[in-house]
């Protein structure tokens, strides 16, 4: 069986997509099937949660502890990655506990995650040395995972993702932004290409400070768009799902409607407004996510 939580181990795909216009513009798109390596633990979590896990594994306490909203692809990822790395994991998560539980938050708990719900008003405090101090008095030692893996190991984990594909072949590589973690290491390993991070929250304005905060020293060109985001953060409208749609029409590939929705979004606008010089050669990373359609109205999509 493939070991999930070594991601060297796995094998990924790239498909072209058929696209006729794309094509009449002399413009190649294909996607970095990351989301194939499995339904939950897929897409740029497991790349961002490697380093995170071999620490865990190797201590004495096999421990995790880590944050997120009842929705955070993140923590789903990391309840099964624990589970299945035999590694307890503790969710400190965004909000008080409601009557019914997300989904996501349900799936954590299926698989072993303990959950600590808190007030909005603390959780703003997570990153503060007493809130982590009173975690280390409350579960003993623990390996501490930023929400989203936001981290210099997190980006360590992200830039693997270069692993699975040739760089020489593209002239663009473009990914979804949510804590930019995952651009981050794309940057520092892409070089002759460019990376496009499609932004899906309405206000990402710090990006030069996350960037320095995870101490990137960009190898590659890089740019971020702004355009797509749809309102702000797993905001959506009935343009989102018809493009959803009849990109699963065409293509066979189901897209999240938080982030890589808006990222082909984007990827094809662009291309309609002839952003992409003839003879580009577009990658676009599919970073997975697709436990989170499971919150929409089931009559919303048609995969
Ligand atoms: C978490 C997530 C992202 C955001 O990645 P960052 O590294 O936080 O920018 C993008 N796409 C999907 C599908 C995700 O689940």
């Amino acid at each position: 069986m493939t070991d999930l939580t070594a991601p060297a181990n796995i094998a990924v795909n790239i498909d072209i997509l058929s696209d006729n216009f794309h094509r009449s513009k002399n413009i190649s798109v294909s996607m970095l099937r990351l989301d194939k390596i499995h339904p939950v633990l897929s897409g740029n979590k497991i790349f961002k949660l490697f380093f995170f896990l071999e620490e865990a594994k190797h201590s004495t306490h096999k421990k995790i502890i880590t944050f997120g909203g009842a929705y955070s692809n993140h923590l789903a990822a990391t309840a099964f990655a624990c589970k299945i790395s035999e590694i307890k994991c503790i969710g400190i998560i965004r909000g008080e506990k409601p009557e019914k539980l997300s989904h996501t938050l349900e799936y954590c708990i299926q698989n072993g995650m303990q959950t600590e719900f808190i007030k909005r008003s603390d959780y703003k405090k997570v990153n503060d040395y007493s809130f982590t101090e009173n975690l280390k008095k409350k579960y003993g030692d623990h390996t501490l995972i930023p929400e989203g893996g936001f981290s210099e190991k997190g980006v360590m984990g992200a830039a693997m993702i270069g692993n699975y594909y040739g760089q020489e072949q593209y002239s663009h590589v473009c990914c979804p932004i949510g804590t930019a973690t995952t651009f981050a290491g794309l940057i520092q390993i892409n070089k002759n290409n460019k990376v496009i991070g499609f932004s899906v929250l309405k206000n990402l304005i710090d990006i030069g400070e996350r960037l320095q905060y995870l101490n990137i020293s960009p190898t590659s060109q890089y740019e971020v768009n702004h355009e797509y985001h749809f309102g702000g953060y797993a905001k959506e409208n009935e343009e989102l799902f018809s493009f959803m749609n009849s990109f699963y029409e065409e293509n066979k590939i189901s897209l999240d409607f938080v982030y890589t929705a808006k990222m082909m979004f984007g990827v094809y606008d662009l291309v309609k407004n002839n952003y992409f010089p003839p003879g580009s050669n577009i990658l676009c990373i599919h970073t997975g996510g697709l436990q989170g359609n499971k919150s929409l109205a089931s009559e919303k999509l048609k995969f």
